[in-house]
């Protein structure tokens, strides 16, 4: 079976919007991957289809009921797909977590909106948090984007090149070097010399050493332990 991506969402109009470009949405019509979406509203209370509620203890803002969710979570058959809700309270989405979703059977996307989920269900469902950045979104929507376009472009055959997957960023723990590529010269700014000798071993000596250094610079927490 492919992957099967199922986003629970109140704008499923946000849908396929950046996966169904290039080799994604390319995937997506040769059906190596499926997306479908839950209108979350259709399983709304009363004759407007109420969704959220005010929160409980007072303040400002709207949380989504869970009576709501978790109807619409029971229309779908998760076929032992990880549950997620994507959340600034999650653990960060890693290239770690992307392999592993990308080798099982697909994943169930639940967008928050408003203030967020009502807690009871994000309990009773077992539902993964998981969070794509330290900033606030408006929904859930582009964060499903992000970790499915993370996750979908790692399943075979959606890369021309398998290993350019291999040597990015994240993949073993280091940031990618710098790239270089045609005029040698622009704007008076050079080439490296070393990328331009043709000694392969040379090339990724320079670029082992590059990426540990910018690593170093950038991102000193992904060399930890
Ligand atoms: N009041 C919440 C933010 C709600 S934003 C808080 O302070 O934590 C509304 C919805 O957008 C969230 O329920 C979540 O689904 C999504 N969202 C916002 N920021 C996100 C992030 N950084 N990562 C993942 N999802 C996010």
């Amino acid at each position: 079976m492919n992957f099967a991506a199922t986003v629970l969402t109140l704008y499923p109009e946000a849908f396929p919007g950046a996966l169904g470009v290039s080799l994604l949405g390319k995937a997506l019509s040769e059906k190596r991957w499926s997306l479908d979406t839950v209108q979350i509203r259709d399983f709304g209370d009363g004759p407007h289809h109420k969704v959220d509620d005010a929160p409980a203890g007072g303040g400002a803002g709207l949380v989504m009921r869970p009576d709501v969710a978790a109807a619409a979570i029971d229309s779908v058959a998760l076929n032992n797909r990880p549950l997620l809700f994507p959340s600034p309270r999650g653990k960060p989405f890693t290239q770690a977590m992307a392999r592993e979703w990308a080798a099982g059977p697909g994943l169930v996307i639940f967008c928050g909106r408003f203030e967020g989920l009502d807690e009871r269900v994000i309990e009773a469902r077992g539902m993964t948090e998981v969070c794509v950045g330290d900033a606030v979104l408006m929904g859930g929507e582009v964060a499903a984007q992000l970790i499915l376009e993370a996750t979908v472009r790692l399943l075979p055959g959606v890369l021309g090149n398998e290993q350019s997957a291999l040597e990015e960023s994240f993949e073993d723990g280091l940031l990618e070097h710098p790239q270089y590529t045609k005029p040698r010269i622009w704007e008076g700014r050079d080439t490296p010399e070393v990328l331009l000798s043709g000694d392969h071993a040379k090339v990724a000596a320079w670029r082992k050493a590059e990426r540990v250094r910018l690593t170093q610079a950038r991102r000193p927490d992904l060399l930890k332990d």
